[in-house]
């Protein structure tokens, strides 16, 4: 049940992060607060495809 997913910064698009999540325990998009590279600080990442 366990997948790749990618996570971009919901505000310059970038996807900074590969991760894994699992389907059953998150079904839905996982949104995390990660630091962004390009923008050097802190922004929402979610799950894109
Ligand atoms: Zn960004």
């Amino acid at each position: 049940m366990r997948v790749n997913i990618t996570l971009a910064c919901t505000e310059c698009g970038d996807r900074n992060y590969i991760s894994k999540k699992n389907k059953r325990n998150n079904p839905e998009r996982l949104e995390l607060n990660k630091y962004c590279s390009r923008e050097q600080k802190m922004t929402l990442h979610r799950e894109t495809k």
